[in-house]
């Protein structure tokens, strides 16, 4: 990557000509993988990821295994080629943290008692980063859970803003998120139940509550395009 640019925002634009709360282009395709009960590959700017969802299925290793209640697994995994580094491959601190953030975002919202002794496996696939890769990944992933007809009491969206060069941004790309004060990505189910908030940098307390507002904001917005997604695929009663 190149050096730090002088300036990331000029006369009120972002590098990439963006508005400072506007989110980069998003692009969705629901069901794209045969094999898995539901899928969904998402674009969002330069981040391409991929969502499998299998299940409810029976859990192995059977001790983990709740009587009354499906569980939850997610596993975020970064292909070596997504970022500008290798990355190696397998887990590490990294992915198991998001991994683990991420479940926590959908597992108030999966209704689990439908599937007792079951699981739900949740499998995103980075294969192209270009900063805010837990958000796109999870905004995947519940077009996939919805894919796969696993009752939910909501649709989860997820989104970051950010601050750079002293101003609240929405949906940092990777030289606002590398070169920038704060980063806090966040995840909803409209209108106002937050399932994850996460903060990397600082923020005053004011600049905390914009960047909150916005951030709930870009959430709208894209929720708003799973919906739209999942009604050109669906049809608006559920039917295809
Ligand atoms: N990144 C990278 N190598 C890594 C991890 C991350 O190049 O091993 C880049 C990648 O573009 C990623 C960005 O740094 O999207 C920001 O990473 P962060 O940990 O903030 O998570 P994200 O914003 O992707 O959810």
């Amino acid at each position: 990557m190149k050096g730090k640019p002088e300036k990331l925002i000029v006369k009120g634009k972002r590098l990439d000509g963006r508005k400072l709360d506007e989110l980069r282009p998003v692009k969705i395709e629901i069901g794209v993988l045969k094999r898995a009960d539901g899928s969904c590959y998402l674009e969002i700017g330069n981040n391409k990821v991929m969502a499998a969802v299998y299940g409810p299925r029976e859990v192995h290793p059977r001790h983990v295994q709740e009587a009354t209640r499906a569980i939850v697994r997610y596993r975020y995994n970064m292909a070596s080629f997504s970022v500008e580094d290798r990355k190696r491959p397998g887990p590490d601190r990294r992915s198991i943290e998001i991994s683990k953030v991420s479940r926590e975002s959908f597992e108030p919202m999966v209704i689990k008692e439908c599937f007792p002794k079951a699981a739900v496996d949740i499998f995103v696939e980075i294969l192209q980063a270009d900063a805010g890769t837990r958000t796109a990944g999870i905004n995947a992933a519940s077009l996939a859970l919805a894919d796969a007809g696993i009752p939910m009491r909501g649709l989860v969206s997820s989104c970051a803003a950010g601050k750079v060069d002293g101003q609240i941004i929405l949906d940092p790309m990777k030289e606002e998120d590398n070169y920038g004060e704060a980063d806090m990505p966040i995840a909803m189910v409209a209108p106002d139940n937050v399932t994850l908030l996460q903060m990397d940098g600082h923020f005053t307390k004011d600049e905390f509550k914009q960047a909150f507002e916005l951030a709930k904001k870009g959430c709208a917005q894209i929720y708003e395009m799973q919906r739209q997604a999942l009604i050109a695929k669906y049809g608006a009663e559920g039917k295809q």
